[in-house]
């Protein structure tokens, strides 16, 4: 086994949203960082298929961490964007009432949010709905408005978190899951597939495995995941100009329910469903469930019974037996949790970035050096209502007909500082194969093109 070197102050294990903006928190706050993750590359788990909402906490627990959270989350976003050219779609949104005991309910939810501090939420009566959402099905009573939920790219702001950590020194070691852990009493050795690390302290931000790491590192676990799987419909780009806002249902104690909306790509989505299930890696898709989304899409915009689908996909929920996020940490063993980021983790990653951090602060004598001036760069637009690259001359051909990504694209996010690892990491970062043909016309061409750059090749080499 080979040694990497000194101890560092952080391992961080897992690269999901919430990894990502840790790194970067602790960077900035000079911390020396180390970031685990099992996959070939970062988002590989909750984090690369969610509604790509970015929430403002009108309807979570009012005093809960996750509210504090997801609003300081929201916060740094809006502050930040600018400078990483990370886009966001002004939609609003409205949970919207069909029947009577649905419209009884929206008073209590302005209450909640005015509690919330979200203080332009607003009733909408069935005309203003109406004026507001033309193609809503003509069933529709009335609606709650919050009107700063926005959509975003859900791949690159986690992306440009992880770039500026990696600028500011933290390390990601890729295809190097956790596989034991022993803490001396004063330091954390920590073994990979690719060799020993030794930490100050451990940051366990391992999602779906994040009981089970837990219990690598302490003998047990404070908490049981229970996966909990969302399933989701993509209509074609056509389908998004019957709807502006973000559609939510009322909510129930356990979910929020399925989501009607655009995404920044300019598709309409439609989902997620919320199936809890034992199995904690394949998310798969399944025919009954798709339909019942397609069909209570047309049930909320009959115009909808037209459109086409171009993809479906599934996330699974880093839940467990308890709502709450499974924030914790023991100081005197230098290890610190950010588990069961459950619905809410886009939006509030910045949050528990922070919150994390001020818990492993409190806990040391000496603090690092706070990152002065961090490095900043722009992040390509895939946006849809903003210029793309295949608009500006040079862009070295179309590689992608259906998204438009070009050939500059693809050369810039195999030659980026955080590189794609697989193929998945390529569509993420390019949406290359993302659009109506799902990758069957330019597959040859970005196999060739990937060729010995990803470190999961797109064609796995057959034995002869
Ligand atoms: C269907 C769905 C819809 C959602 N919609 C929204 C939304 O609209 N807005 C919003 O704010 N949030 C939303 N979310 C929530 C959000 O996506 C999650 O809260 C967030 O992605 C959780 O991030 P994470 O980093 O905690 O976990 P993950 O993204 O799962 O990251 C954990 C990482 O740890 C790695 N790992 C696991 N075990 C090990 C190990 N032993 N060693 C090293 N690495 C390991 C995994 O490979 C993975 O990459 C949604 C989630 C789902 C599933």
């Amino acid at each position: 086994m080979t040694a990497f070197g000194d101890p560092v102050d952080a391992v961080i294990i897992g690269a999901g949203v919430v990894g990502c903006a840790l790194a970067r928190r602790f960077s900035l706050e000079g911390a020396s960082v180390v970031v685990l993750e099992r996959a070939p590359d970062i988002l590989s788990g909750a984090s690369k298929a969610n509604s790509a909402i970015l929430h403002t906490g009108f309807d979570a627990p009012p005093g809960s961490v996750e509210l504090q959270c997801m609003q300081a989350g929201y916060d740094e976003y809006m502050q930040i964007r600018n400078g990483f050219n990370l886009p966001i779609l002004e939609t609003g949104a409205m949970v919207v009432a069909w029947d009577d005991s649905e419209e009884a309910r929206l008073p209590e939810l302005l209450d909640q949010a005015l509690l919330n501090g979200v203080a332009d939420a607003l009733l909408l009566s069935r005309a203003e709905v109406l004026a507001r959402e033309p193609a809503l099905g003509s069933h529709v009573r009335a609606a709650l408005l919050v009107p700063r939920e926005v959509i975003i790219d859900p791949w690159s702001a986690p992306l440009a978190y992880a770039t500026q950590a990696k600028a500011m020194g933290a390390r990601f070691q890729f295809n190097a899951g956790l596989l034991s852990a022993r803490f001396d009493g004063d330091l954390w050795h920590l073994e990979t597939p690719t060799g020993t690390l030794t930490a100050r302290s451990v940051i366990n931000s391992a999602g779906i495995q994040g009981d089970s790491v837990e219990r690598m590192l302490l003998g047990e676990a404070q908490f049981e995941i229970r996966p909990r799987k969302g399933q989701f419909v993509v209509f074609d780009k056509a389908a998004a100009k019957h709807l502006r806002t973000i559609l939510l249902p009322v909510p129930t104690a356990r979910t929020k329910g399925v989501v009607l909306t655009r995404t920044i790509f300019g598709n309409l989505l439609v989902g997620p469903t919320a199936e809890e299930q034992e199995e904690r890696e394949r998310p798969d898709v399944t025919r009954p469930e798709l339909d019942m989304l397609i069909a209570k899409a047309v049930e909320l915009v009959p115009a909808l019974a037209q459109a086409q689908v171009t993809a479906v996909y599934a996330g699974l929920r880093p839940a467990s037996e308890e709502k709450p996020y499974r924030v914790h940490s023991l100081p005197e063993k230098g290890y610190f949790c950010a588990g069961g980021i459950r619905s809410t983790g886009l939006t509030a990653a910045l949050g528990i970035a922070r919150h994390v951090h001020g818990l492993w602060a409190q806990s040391r004598t000496a603090g690092g050096e706070r990152s002065a001036a961090p490095p900043t760069f722009l992040l390509p637009n895939l946006a849809e209502h903003l210029p793309r690259d295949w608009q500006t001359p040079g862009h070295d051909g179309i590689v992608c007909h259906c998204e438009m990504v070009t050939g500059r694209e693809i050369e810039a996010a195999l030659g980026s500082p955080l590189p794609p690892g697989d193929f998945g990491g390529l569509r993420r970062r390019t949406r290359c194969a993302m659009g109506r043909c799902q990758g069957f016309n330019c597959l040859a061409r970005l196999t060739s093109l990937t060729e010995g750059r990803l470190s999961v090749p797109i064609a796995p080499e057959v034995d002869p």
